[in-house]
This record gives C-alpha cells, structure tokens and sequence, in this order.
C-alpha cells in the first residue's frame, strides 16, 4: 500500500490528487490557485472536511511545499516518504512520447522543448514536474500526456493538407489533447455498452472551459478536433476553435493594437469564444442565464452548439456510425440545456434522448432504450487514469 500524487500544473494553479494504491482510494484533493498572485487561494477536501486559506505564493516551487506541509499538518500523511509516486500531466508530448513515461533529465528538457505545442501549458506542467524533483527526490515521477491517446491516429487525419516539408522538417500535424479524458471515458462507455471495446465506436464530446471531440474506434482514438495546438476544433470558454488562417494577416494589416502573428494567436486563444462573442463570461453558466435577454449571449450559445454538432457529424462520418456518444467534463457533465441543444439536432442519426434521464446530476445513459446511438454523461476521471500510469512504472 502506497500514496501516489496526481498533479496537473497550469500557468497559475495547480490541481491535486492523493491516492492509495493500488486500492485506488482517494485520500485527499486540492486546488492552489493565483498562484504567483496576490492573495492565492489553498483548498484541500480530506473526507468530510475542507479547508480554504488565502496568502500569497510566490512560485510553483512554493505552492509544492505548501501543498506538502498541509499533507503533514492535516495527518494524510506522517512521512514524505510514504508518498512513492507524483504522476504530473503534460499537455503536448508531440510525437516524442507515445506513453507515459518516467520523469528523467532528458524527458523533462523534452517537455520543455515541446512548449511550441503547448504555450500555455507546457511550461506550467514542467515549472510543476521540477518542483516536485526537488522536493519529494526519491518518489517516481511520470508524466503522464494528453497527446499520447491520440498517436493512434492514422496519417490521413493527422496529417495537414500542407506541403510534406512542414510535416518532415517542421512536425506540423494534429496532436490533440484531452487524451488520457477520452481515453477513459470510452473504456467507460465500453462497459455500460456491455462490449468489448475492441468492437466498439464511441463519440467522445469533452466539453469543459477546454473542448474537443473524438472519434474512437476499437478502443483507439482516430480522431480528435484538436490540432497543433488545443486552439483548433470546436469553439471554447476564450478560444475560437478553427478559423481561416487568411484572418491573421488581415487583422495585423487593419487592426493597429494586434502587431503580430503572435498577438492574433493570443487574442484567439484567451478572449475569444463565448467570451468574445458574448462580451459577458467565458462561463457556460453565466451564458445560459443572460441568453433569453440578450442577443449576443444568445449567439454564443447557438454558435458553441453548432460547433459542437458539426464536430459530431464529422465523426459519425469517419466512424461510419457509432454506437455511444459520450458526454464529459465540466459542461457535458453538469449542462442539460447545452446537452439538450446538442442533441435535439441530432435526431435523424437516431438519437433518442429521454428527458427525464437527461437532468443535472445524471451519470449513465441519457437516451431511450430504442435510442440507435447510445448517450451517455460519464464524469471524467484524468487524476485516476494518472495515477494508474504510475502504479505501472514504479521502481
Ligand atoms: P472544466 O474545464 O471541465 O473544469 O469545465 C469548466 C466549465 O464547466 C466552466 O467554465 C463552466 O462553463 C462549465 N460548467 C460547470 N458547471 C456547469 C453547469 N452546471 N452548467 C453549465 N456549465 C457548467
């Protein structure tokens, strides 16, 4: 019996996990958020407490030793030694890394060298990985990448209708992210199918403040809506999801404030989508109350949803019919009008959605036993899926 860490780093908060293993028994969980911020914020939920305290944290460095204290303060754990595993997830392990892997000098300066995939997350996910070296030097660090789900993908969708010199000398191809989310909830899916999943073709719509889908066949991913980086796809919390790349050049020559490239990438990723469109939130929640008074909202609604619905269709078409579709994360998981909206669309491929299973809170299937295509909301589980990987490679 041992503790493993599931961590996922981001540019200002890093989310926890704390596990015995191989029970895979949650011990304990918490959130640092603002991290490098004034007034940072320390949550830790053990059994039936939580504990909530507000200071500032300077770095990643010292978010990982407050974390470790509060371990020891509140008795989850006596010794740092008992922690013999830190899993830590990374967005883009490009075509490097096609399964999770143990942390070594070398793979952590690939991980930094991948940022170019990932400029908001690789970096964070490594300032975390080094932090937790530091500190907890004898526990096994893995990494565990969103990307490695998706190297199944063949080369016809992964591949970009550019000249082969951008592929060969470049790796300018679609990587996608979410994996280790799709990669769970279509085993998931599986089992309430009652098959193997070998003889299975599941839809997979993770939609939280990140969006993609996925179209997994026999249990592999053949394809995902995200690209090169996790600004393609379907449209999102701030990001526009696809484009045409003619706008770039167009807004630098005609917009003074967007100077570069650069800018017009930034723009497209942190105030775009149903931030932008709405110019309210980039919540879903904060959406659905201001859209039956006021148009815009309204707008980013149907827009998001559309998106969403093309994105299925597609995949209907790559998998030639599915049998699941699967809803997960924090929109597809809690949403019923956006699940609602999504579906209602849909009917002609088969959907039957019962409206009484379809309700906040559900998990499980969502359509009517006569439903051709199976719905399911299945909450994704990434820290669990972590903390297997690291069970499988430990010392
Ligand atoms: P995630 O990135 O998976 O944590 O999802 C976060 C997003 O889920 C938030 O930004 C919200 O937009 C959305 N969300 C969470 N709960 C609800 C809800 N009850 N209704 C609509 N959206 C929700």
């Amino acid at each position: 019996m041992t503790k493993t860490l599931a961590v996922n780093a981001g540019s200002s908060s890093m989310k926890w996990q704390m596990y015995e293993m191989p029970e895979e028994k949650v011990l304990a969980k918490g959130l640092i958020e603002r991290i490098g911020l004034k007034d940072s914020i320390v949550t830790v939920k053990f059994g039936e407490e939580k504990e909530e305290r507000v200071f500032d944290i300077p770095n990643h460095t010292e978010a990982v030793e407050v974390l470790l204290e509060d371990l020891k303060r509140l008795k989850i754990v006596e010794e740092f030694t008992e922690i013999t595993g830190v899993g830590h997830r990374v967005v883009a392990g490009g075509e490097i890394f096609q399964k999770s892997t143990v942390v070594t000098p070398e793979v952590l300066q690939q991980v930094k060298d991948l940022s170019a995939l990932a400029p908001l997350h690789n970096p964070a996910n490594a300032a975390g990985i080094e932090a937790f070296l530091n500190l907890l030097p004898d526990a096994t660090s893995v990494v565990v990448f969103d990307t490695a789900f998706h190297t199944t993908m063949p080369e016809k969708a992964f591949r970009y209708p550019l000249p082969k010199k951008y592929y060969t000398d470049y790796a300018v191809r679609k990587y996608g992210a979410h994996g280790t989310s799709h990669m769970y909830v279509s085993q998931e899916a599986a089992k309430l199918l009652g098959k193997p999943i070998e003889e299975t073709k599941i839809i997979t719509a993770h939609i939280g403040n990140g969006a993609s889908i996925t179209a997994v066949k026999g249990g592999e991913s053949v394809d995902t809506s995200m690209g090169f980086t996790p600004l393609a796809g379907v449209m999102m919390g701030t990001r526009t999801g696809e484009m045409d790349p003619s706008v770039f050049p167009y807004l630098i020559e005609n917009d003074s404030e967007l100077k570069d490239a650069q800018d017009v990438v930034d723009m497209m990723n942190k105030e775009s989508g149903l931030y932008g469109v709405s110019g309210i939130s980039s919540d879903m929640r904060d959406i659905i109350a201001a859209k039956d008074t006021d148009a815009d909202a309204k707008l980013a609604f149907e827009m998001y949803v559309d998106r969403i619905q093309k994105f299925i269709g597609q995949y209907l078409a790559v998998l030639n019919g599915a049998d699941a579709l699967v809803f997960t994360a924090g929109i597809g998981e809690n949403s019923v009008p956006v699940r609602e909206a999504i579906l209602s669309g849909l009917t002609w491929f088969g959907i039957e959605v019962d409206p009484e299973k379809n309700v906040f809170g559900v998990e499980g299937e969502i359509s009517k036993p006569s439903s051709r295509l199976k719905v399911f909301v299945i909450p994704t589980d990434e820290e669990l899926v972590i903390a297997r990987d690291v069970e499988a490679l430990k010392k």
